[in-house]
């Protein structure tokens, strides 16, 4: 039977017509985009450069601001490590949030393991940073602050231009980093609106191919980053590595295609959300929301069913594919230390994370929640 896939924040099905576009420069274009004396070498580098200027364009950037790398995992490096490494004259303090994905967390505490001094904030029960608890965290020798746009588990849209605005008031120089991987496609992501220095992002997340990604840095003023990968100087010398041509196609199809209706989707997914949670409430006794619901990407929740340990609930429910938390932290087989942030342990034992897409019908919200409804009842009898 055909599971029902409610995981979208773990990762998204590639999109056919992204697969469609990427199939040819598996077969016949499989030139090296650094060949400069053949024609396969200029096919291969035209196809990257379309993808540089599609994902530019999805966030309102210049296309020589878009690094391409393997995925937000290593933007996030790149850009936490990097920074921090090529700017640590001017100080050694770093900040995030208690939130963050574990590619910023394990990062930032590798750092301070090398002698950098880290701060990790906590979050309001809504998910939210308290602006004055950044405020009271910032020193004279902060150098780098990393806060994400949307969070992976709650879904939290946190508010980064007025942070970012905070931070820049406190210090302009200081580098503001954010992980924008599940906000690109789902919400608006503007990089002039934003005010953050550099913004990591993932194809995955956006019915893309696994295994790409970028890093937006500004240009001007002018910003350094230490490589953490070098060889051949590909990227301006900051991610060396011959460049993934197919994913990059399709990665910059699959941001035009999610940037394009991304209002449509956006309430459409909304809609069905708000669809899911009704049902279940209505039907359940004792179903919260973990974080805020207005303040949320459109197809996340993230609920507490009282009483109910959610492992066992997902053990009876062969029906549908969706999870306790984030893929990376089950990877790790570590609880979540985003729902460990905004409520107590037996609320976060019972909490599920359903993931709406692009693909994602009225008709499978409706068996779901079905499945749900009787799966608890029969928990609880
Ligand atoms: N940041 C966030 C917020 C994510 O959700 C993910 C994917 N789980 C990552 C970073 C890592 O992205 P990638 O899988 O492209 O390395």
């Amino acid at each position: 039977m055909p599971q029902i896939y409610l995981d979208n924040q773990a990762t998204t099905r590639c999109d056919p017509r992204v697969l469609k576009a990427m199939l040819p420069y598996f077969s016949e274009h499989y030139g090296n985009a650094a060949s400069s004396s053949h024609r396969f070498g200029w096919t291969a580098e035209a196809a990257v450069e379309l993808a540089r200027e599609q994902v530019a364009h999805a966030i309102g950037a210049n296309t020589n601001e878009i690094v391409f790398c393997s995925g937000a995992t290593e933007a996030n490096n790149l850009a936490i490590a990097g920074a921090a490494q090529a700017y640590q004259a001017r100080g050694k303090h770093i900040v995030v949030a208690a939130t963050e994905h574990l590619s910023v967390l394990d990062c930032a505490s590798a750092l301070e393991q090398q002698g950098f001094s880290l701060s990790v904030l906590p979050v309001l029960k809504s998910g939210a940073i308290d602006p004055r608890v950044l405020r009271d965290a910032l020193r004279e020798d902060t150098t780098l602050v990393s806060l994400m746009l949307a969070n992976n588990e709650i879904g939290r849209v946190q508010d980064i231009a007025g942070l970012s605005a905070l931070v820049h008031e406190f210090n302009p120089k200081i580098i503001f980093h954010s992980d924008a991987a599940q906000a690109l496609g789902k919400i608006p992501v503007d990089v002039k609106t934003l005010g953050a220095d550099l913004i990591s992002l993932s194809a995955h997340k956006i019915y893309g191919p696994k295994g790409v990604g970028a890093l937006w840095r500004r240009r001007r003023p002018r910003l350094v980053l230490q490589p953490g990968i070098v060889g051949g100087g590909h990227e301006w010398g900051l991610r060396s590595g011959t460049l993934p041509v197919p994913l990059l196609v399709g990665f910059g199809l699959a941001a035009q295609l999610a940037t394009d209706k991304l209002s449509e989707e956006n309430e459409r997914l909304r809609n069905l959300s708000e669809l899911l949670l009704r049902r279940l409430q209505d039907a359940l006794p004792g179903v919260k929301l973990n974080g805020s619901l207005e303040h949320r990407l459109p197809g996340n929740l993230n609920l507490a069913i009282a009483g109910i340990s959610a492992d066992t609930l997902l053990s009876d429910l062969p029906e549908l594919a969706l999870s306790t938390g984030s893929a990376c932290s089950s990877a790790a087989g570590k609880a979540s230390h985003v729902l460990a942030a905004i409520v107590d342990s037996a609320r976060a034992r019972s909490s599920l994370r359903i993931g709406l897409g692009r693909f994602s019908t009225q008709q499978e919200v409706e068996e779901a929640t079905g499945y749900i409804v009787r799966a608890v009842k029969a928990l609880r009898a």
